[in-house]
């Protein structure tokens, strides 16, 4: 069925997969704004944290009732956070580049899924400097599972990337004795599990790179001091993000140009 859409109807497939990110964008909206707290996902339902007053269905539409809404609630004329609009279409796009990158297969599902964790992660890590092991200890199971469903990776090359990427950011932790938590250990985990042991060097590679780079115009414009934290989670999950649509390539380019 999607295959023959797919073939037939690529615009109108790629329009009701973008549909699609928008509303499950959405619901990272209630994962990040609920799992720092350690609310329920499913109950209540949304309510404005202004006045209480519960959002209704028509209200609460992607993207579409914040333009109409003008930003503000519309019991109480709150500003309602960007962060709601920028998720949704943030989403939306990694659905389209996945499915893009994947077409209507296995692969897709499991690329999405790695996506919206990782935009959950990012957001969340950004506003309380945490990563919630909610989202990423069954998020190691999904990877491992993904891949055995699938076939992109080996259950052997994912199993080995756990332990890599783990065992890397345990090196770290303790050689660096703070600065990097446990957060990050289970975030790198989980890339390995989703993206197997050599493409998941790819991601930590750029996390560290886009991280270090920042960390330095920050140091040097004076803008944030030596002992300041920067969350790592958001450039790990870019990396991840990177190495998920182009770690395959990066690997073969690298072994090819300088391995044996
Ligand atoms: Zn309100």
């Amino acid at each position: 069925m999607l295959q023959t859409l797919a073939h037939t109807r690529p615009v109108f497939t790629l329009a009701a997969v973008m549909l699609f990110g928008l509303a499950i964008g959405s619901f990272l909206n209630v994962v990040i704004a609920r799992v720092p707290a350690r609310r329920s996902l499913w109950r209540p339902r949304s309510a404005c944290p202004g006045c209480g007053t519960a959002i209704a269905w028509h209200d609460n539409i992607p993207v579409l009732s914040f333009l109409v809404l003008r930003g503000r609630c519309r019991a109480c004329g709150m500003p309602i956070s960007w962060r709601y609009p920028i998720v949704e279409l943030v989403t939306a796009a990694a659905f389209s580049m996945a499915y893009l990158a994947f077409g209507p297969t296995p692969e897709f599902v499991a690329a999405a899924g790695l996506l919206s964790a990782l935009i959950a992660i990012t957001v969340i890590d950004l506003e309380h400097q945490l990563i919630p092991d909610v989202i990423t200890v069954p998020g190691v199971l999904a990877g491992l599972a993904a891949n055995l469903a699938t076939g992109r990776v080996s259950w052997l090359d994912s199993a080995v990337g756990v332990v890599l990427a783990g065992g890397l950011f345990l090196v770290v932790i303790l050689v660096s004795g703070g600065g990097m938590g446990g957060g990050d250990l289970k975030l790198g985990a989980m890339l390995g599990a989703f993206l197997g042991w050599k493409v998941v060097l790819v991601a930590l590679f750029v996390g560290v790179v886009c991280g270090g780079a920042l960390a330095i115009v920050l140091l040097a414009s004076g803008r944030s001091g030596r002992k300041d934290p920067i969350p790592f989670g958001p450039f790990l999950a870019a990396g991840g993000a990177v190495a998920l649509f182009w770690g395959d390539r990066i690997v073969a380019w690298y072994t090819g140009g300088f391995g044996p």
